[in-house]
């Protein structure tokens, strides 16, 4: 069965999307440790990160960075973390999260439930900061 991922990827789930290339995808997590918290994921359902080829690995991991980098535009922070935990969706994925300190990037903290239209107006200001 096809991870909740590929389905999102596959358009059969809704997802406030925020930008995809040949090979990976990116749109916002749905309970945000902070608004422009993004996940960045390849298309090829692989579960643990470190089982991606070479190729699909540097692939995500550059496009992660210019993802990141409309993340910072969008969201003013001091610097945009980056975790990979993969205890959840069995589908490897890097967590962009925009922080200011050690501790916005607990993930024990409890998640932010923000409204459709903000989470919708932050994909859309990250989106169009992509280059
Ligand atoms: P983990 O696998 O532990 O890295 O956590 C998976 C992350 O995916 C969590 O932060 C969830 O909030 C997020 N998540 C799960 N389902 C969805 C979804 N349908 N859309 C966006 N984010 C999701």
């Amino acid at each position: 069965m096809p991870s909740i991922f590929s389905r999102i990827i596959a358009g059969e789930i809704p997802c406030y999307k925020v930008a995809e290339d040949e090979k990976n995808f990116a749109f916002l997590d749905i309970n945000p440790l902070a608004p422009g918290h993004t996940l960045v994921v390849p298309k090829t359902e692989t579960d643990y990160i470190f089982d991606l080829s070479e190729e699909d690995y540097t692939s995500l991991q550059l496009f992660a960075r210019r993802v990141a980098k409309a993340v910072e535009k969008a969201c003013p922070c001091k610097r945009i973390a980056t975790a990979v935990i993969g205890l959840e969706v069995p589908h490897a994925h890097i967590h962009l999260v925009p922080i200011n300190s050690e501790g916005d990037l607990d993930f024990k903290r409890a998640k932010l439930q923000l409204p459709a239209e903000e989470m919708s107006a932050v994909a859309a200001k990250i989106a169009s900061n992509i280059e």
